[in-house]
């Protein structure tokens, strides 16, 4: 096999056969294929699509590429979720303990910050101790003992994907159907997962912007899960703006622990329940939408999940003390500064891409793979889309570790929330509910979510 040729015939629409994909997967995962010939090869897929065939078959060379844990003698359904990303999505950390309180094993794998967009593995090592990097042997290990593990991509799980996914996050080809849904289906199925839940996010701050290609990725991805054996069904969650307030690590955790609380933005506790439902409902131990709804909230309210995910930070050599003193244990920026509305009138937009570049600049993300990241930094909002604010009222909170910094995030915070006179129409926080039957609109079937 001639990799110049997969390249050429890719960039000039032709097909991929199982066999030249399994192969050059293999082979870019051992090192035998360079970068800049993956990155030509997914520029082509970029451009010019993959066919449901082509994609199940990179699926499952990215999943052969590695190893998988083995859980089935656990005895109790297997059921992940997973966010094709945003900024201030840190639902994770309040729904894998929440879920392991119900009966359910949650082996939670999830990525790094990617593009604009925040990842739970970062925010997790924003509390001192943790470690993200388990073996599969500790994470069956600890899944056996409290019924959640929240995990890193190893070196043993979908390698190939590993490698990839960071490529594509540098040659600007993240943004693709096929790659997405291999991507993140390789790794998931790895996990030997008897349900997903997938979040799969729509709007100006999402990888699919255009509410079309948000469905057609849920679409791919069910298909994959189905074909596997695996149920696997999507909400479609609004990114049009952040989720939540905090945008940023360790103030993520922070907002995380109020949410575990009861506290917290009605929103992230509105998306947290919807998918915990949904994950109640495919792991079987709900028999309807609205009774899954129904025991999450008390689960949430009961604070039976604030003790889990203490228990969960404990277990993985985090300081359990985050869950009561949250800003005496997370790191704290040097700078604190509100900026205020210039004038009055509505906030136009709260636009999450500009809001998500302004906390790498900040330090709090990556513009390289190996650069280290500032966990205490990100910026907390306190106006949203729609909202009409007084001149001089508080849009936001900048919690930068220098000056220079601070002002470079404040010029853009300016530019991410403009104020004007024309109302803005509200979009629905959760919009479709997809499965294998087909795309329905959410909160359609009267379950009284
Ligand atoms: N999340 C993943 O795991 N992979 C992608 O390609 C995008 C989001």
């Amino acid at each position: 096999m001639s990799v110049v040729d997969l390249i050429e015939r890719k960039r000039n629409g032709g097909r991929i056969e199982a066999g030249e994909l399994a192969a050059m997967m293999r082979d870019y995962a051992a090192g035998r294929i360079p970068d800049y010939q993956m990155s030509a090869f997914a520029m082509a897929v970029y451009f010019r699509g993959m066919d449901d065939a082509e994609i199940e078959a990179l699926t499952t060379a990215m999943l052969e590429s590695g190893r998988r844990l083995e859980l089935a003698h656990l005895g109790l359904p297997r059921v992940d979720k997973h966010s094709t990303g945003g900024v201030g999505d840190k639902v994770s950390l309040i729904l894998a303990p929440l879920i392991a309180c119900c009966g359910i094993a949650v082996p939670m794998m999830s990525g790094r910050g990617l593009g604009h967009t925040g990842g739970t593995l970062d925010k997790l090592e924003s509390i001192p101790g943790f470690r993200t990097r388990l073996t599969l042997e500790e994470t069956a290990a600890q899944l056996e003992r409290l019924g959640v593990a929240m995990i890193g991509q190893t070196a043993e799980i979908a390698p190939a994907d590993r490698k990839f996914y960071a490529l594509r996050d540098a040659t600007a080809t993240v943004e693709a159907i096929p790659l997405i849904a291999a991507s993140i289906m390789s790794k998931k199925l790895a996990e030997g997962l008897t349900g997903l839940v997938l979040d799969v996010k729509t709007g100006a701050g999402a990888f699919m912007t255009k509410l079309d290609d948000s469905l057609k990725l849920a679409q791919t991805m069910i298909n994959l899960g189905e074909r596997r054996g695996c149920p696997t069904v999507a909400l479609l969650t609004d990114m049009d703006a952040p989720l939540g307030d905090a945008c940023g690590n360790a103030l993520e955790v922070q907002e995380s622990v109020d949410c575990l609380r009861g506290k917290g933005p009605a929103d992230l506790r509105e998306v947290t329940l919807a998918l915990a439902a949904e994950m109640l409902l495919v792991a079987g131990v709900s028999p309807s939408i609205g009774e899954a709804r129904a025991r999450a909230t008390s689960v949430l309210d009961s604070g039976a999940a604030l003790e889990k995910f203490r228990a969960l930070v404990a277990a993985q050599g985090g300081d359990p003390r985050v869950v009561d003193e949250p800003e005496r244990v997370l790191p704290q920026a040097a700078l604190r500064t509100t900026v205020t509305a210039g004038k009055a009138g509505i906030v136009q937009r709260v636009e999450p891409r500009v809001i998500g570049r302004a906390i790498i600049g900040l330090g709090g993300g990556r513009t390289k793979v190996d650069d280290v990241v500032d966990p205490s930094v990100g910026i907390v909002l306190h106006v949203r889309p729609g909202q009409r604010v007084d001149a001089g009222q508080a849009l936001a909170t900048i919690h930068a570790r220098d000056e220079a910094s601070r002002k470079t995030a404040e010029f853009s915070l300016r530019e991410a929330m403009p104020i004007a006179g024309t109302a803005v129409a509200p979009r629905p926080l959760i919009s479709h509910r997809v499965t294998a039957r087909g795309v329905e609109l959410f909160g359609s079937d009267g379950a009284g979510r």
